[in-house]
C-alpha cells in the first residue's frame, strides 16, 4: 500500500495498517528517528518488535525501502506477513524463479514497492537505484545485523560487503537492527556499517517471565524426563548438539510417553517441513532439535526450552532459550550441563577453520557462559550483566534465587584437587584424575603408577560426582584449564599457586544433586 498524505502519522498507520491500538516500549522513538532520516542502532531483545521499527517508517516516506536479511526463509516469511497487511513488498533471491523475480521488478519500476527485501551481496553490488522507481530509496534495513560482527553469534562474511553501503548510497538513513546486545558487537556494528553518528536503542534485556535452571548433569534423560513433566500438554524445545542425540533423544522420549518429533539441518526437507509445521500447530509437543532450529520461529506459546548440552555462548544460550514465552507467560529455560560439554565445545573451537584471533574470541565466550552456569549469584543477573546491564537485586525466579546455593569453603578440597592434576603430570583428563583421587583401582591408575602416589585416594571423603563438580567449578575460576584434545588433560593455571600456598581461599557451591558418597555420574 502506498500512504496517502493523511497516514503519514506513524500512530495512524499503525492502527489502520496493523491493527495495533498503541506503540511498544521504545517503538515509537525509533520510529520517529528514523523517519526523520537519521541513522539508526536498534538493540531489542527477541519479541519487542524490531520490525516494526523499520516496516512502519517505510510505509511513512517516499520511496522503497531495501531490507537486508540473512536467510531466504526470514524474507519469505516477512514478505508474506506484509502482503497479508496490504503493504506491497517483495523479495530477490537468486534461486527465484524468473517470473517471480520479473514481477517484483515490474513492480519496483513503478514504484508501487514499498519494501524489498534482499541478501547482503545484492545489496553491497550495488546499482540498486536503477531498479527503483522516482522516489528511489527511502531506508536501508540491516537486519539481524550481529552478523557483521565476529563477536555477534552467526558471523556472515556476505555482512561484511555492508560496509559499503553508506559510500554507495550516502544520504539513505540506515537501521541496523539486533538481538544481540554485548557491547563488543555493538561497536562492531557501528564501526562496520560505517555509522558512527547513529543514535542508539537499547531495550532491557530482561525476559522476565522466563525462568532459568542449570544442573550439573548426573543422569541427563532421568532430569529431563522430570523436567518434561511439569509441561505435560505443553509445547515446547529440546536442544542437543548432534543429530545423533535428536534422534536418541526423540526415540527414548517417545517410547517413554513424551510426544516428542525431530529437527535437525539433514533431515529430509519433506520430513523437517512437516515436524515444523506441526510444532507450529499442534499443541503438547515436544520438538528435539538441533540449533538448525529456531532463526524465525515465531510460536508464540513455547513452554519451556531445555538444553542437553551446552549452548557455544551467552548469546546463543539467551537466543535459544529467548524462543520461550513470546506471549509473556510464565516459561522455562532449563540445562543440564558437564565437564565433558567443556571439552567438546573447546575441541569443535579448537578444530574449525576460524583464525586464531576468531578461536580466541569463541574460547572467551564459551568461557563466559561457563561462569554463568557455575555461579552462586542470581543467573538473570549474570547473563543481563553480560550483555552490560544491571539488574537491581536477585530476580526470585531463577534456580539460585528460590533455591539459594550453599556455599562452602573448598580451599582443602580444591588443594588435593589441584596436586592430582600436578601429581599426575597434567596430562590426564577429569575422569582418570578423579579416579587416582578417589583411590579407584583401574587398569590405567596401575599403568601409570599412579596407585602409588601420595593422593591416590586422598580424596575419598567425596563421591567422584562431587569431584566432577568441583574440577567444573576451579575451571569456571580460571584456576585450571582444559586442553580441548580427546583427552581433554586438565592443567594448572598460574593463579592456581596462590591456592597452594593458602594465599587464596576458594568458595565452592555445594550442588543439590551432588551428595557425599553418591554414585560416580555416568556421563559427566
Ligand atoms: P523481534 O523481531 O524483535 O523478535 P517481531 O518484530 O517479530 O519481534 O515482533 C514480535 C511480535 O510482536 C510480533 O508478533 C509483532 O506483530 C508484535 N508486535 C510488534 N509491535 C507491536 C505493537 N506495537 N503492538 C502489538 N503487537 C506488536
Ligand atoms: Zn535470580
Amino acid at each position: 500500500m502506498t500512504c496517502s498524505p493523511e497516514l503519514v502519522d506513524p500512530l495512524q498507520v499503525l492502527r489502520n495498517v496493523w491493527g495495533y491500538p498503541e506503540f511498544r516500549g521504545m517503538q515509537p522513538d525509533v520510529v520517529n528517528n528514523v523517519i526523520s532520516g537519521r541513522d539508526t542502532l536498534v538493540l531489542f531483545p527477541t519479541g519487542k518488535g524490531k520490525s516494526l521499527c523499520f516496516q512502519l517508517p517505510a510505509l511513512c516516506m517516499p520511496g522503497t525501502a531495501v531490507v537486508v536479511s540473512p536467510l531466504v526463509a526470514l524474507m519469505r516469511d516477512q514478505v508474506e506477513e506484509l502482503k497479508e497487511l496490504g503493504v506491497v513488498a517483495g523479495a530477490l533471491w537468486s534461486e527465484q524463479s524468473p517470473a517471480e523475480a520479473a514481477e517484483v521488478k515490474s513492480r519496483l519500476r513503478a514504484g508501487e514497492m514499498k519494501l524489498l527485501y534482499v541478501t547482503p551481496e545484492r545489496v553491497a553490488a550495488g546499482g540498486l537505484r536503477s531498479m527503483l522507481g522516482p522516489d528511489g530509496l527511502s531506508l536501508i534495513a540491516v537486519d539481524e545485523a550481529h552478523c557483521i560482527s565476529f563477536w555477534g553469534n552467526n558471523f556472515r562474511k556476505d555482512y561484511l560487503a555492508l560496509g559499503r553501503l553508506k559510500e554507495l548510497y550516502p544520504g539513505v538513513p540506515i537501521v541496523a537492527l539486533t538481538a544481540t546486545a554485548d557491547p563488543h558487537t555493538q561497536k562492531d556494528i557501528v564501526k562496520l556499517l560505517n555509522i558512527a553518528g547513529a543514535e542508539v536503542y537499547v531495550d532491557s534485556f530482561d525476559r522476565k517471565n522466563i525462568s532459568y535452571e542449570i544442573l550439573p548433569r548426573s543422569n541427563p534423560r532421568a532430569q529431563l524426563l522430570d523436567f518434561l513433566k511439569r509441561h505435560e500438554g505443553e509445547s515446547g524445545i529440546v536442544y542437543c548438539l548432534s543429530r545423533k542425540k535428536v534422534e536418541e533423544t526423540v526415540e527414548w522420549l517417545n517410547e517413554n510417553g513424551v510426544r516428542a518429533k525431530h529437527y535437525h539441518a539433514r533431515l529430509d526437507p519433506a520430513v523437517k517441513a512437516a515436524n515444523q509445521d506441526a510444532f507450529r500447530l499442534e499443541e503438547g509437543l515436544c520438538l528435539v532439535a538441533t540449533v538448525a532450529f529456531g532463526m524465525g520461529i515465531n510460536k508464540p506459546n513455547v513452554r519451556y526450552v531445555a538444553h542437553l548440552d551446552l549452548p557455544s555462548s551467552v548469546e546463543g544460550y539467551y537466543q535459544e532459550t529467548g524462543r520461550a514465552g513470546r506471549d509473556g507467560l510464565p516459561s522455562e529455560a532449563f540445562m543440564v550441563f558437564g565437564m565433558q560439554d567443556i571439552v567438546q565445545r573447546g575441541r569443535m573451537i579448537d578444530e574449525g577453520d576460524a583464525s586464531d584471533q576468531v578461536k580466541r574470541i569463541e574460547r572467551a565466550k564459551l568461557n563466559a557462559l561457563v561462569g554463568i552456569c557455575e555461579t552462586t549469584a542470581c543467573r538473570r543477573q549474570a547473563i543481563l550483566g553480560h550483555f552490560g546491564e544491571q539488574h537491581p537485586g536477585n530476580c526470585g525466579n531463577c534456580d539460585t534465587c528460590t533455591k539459594p546455593i550453599e556455599t562452602w569453603d573448598g580451599s582443602d578440597a580444591a588443594i588435593k584437587a589441584l596436586a592430582a592434576i600436578y601429581r599426575t603430570g597434567e596430562r590426564f583428563g577429569v575422569g582418570h584424575v578423579i579416579d587416582v583421587l578417589v583411590g579407584k583401582v583401574t587398569e590405567k591408575t596401575k599403568r601409570f603408577g599412579h596407585v602409588d602416589l601420595a593422593v591416590f585416594g586422598a580424596g575419598k571423603e567425596f563421591s567422584a560426582a562431587s569431584w566432577q563438580s568441583i574440577y567444573r567449578q576451579l575451571l569456571a575460576l580460571n584456576l585450571i584449564r582444559v586442553e580441548h584434545d580427546e583427552f581433554g588433560a586438565m592443567k594448572l593455571q598460574e593463579s592456581a599457586a596462590a591456592v597452594f600456598k593458602k594465599e587464596r581461599s576458594v568458595t565452592l557451591r555445594r550442588d543439590r544433586s551432588v551428595t557425599r558418597g553418591a554414585k560416580r555420574a555416568a556421563d559427566t
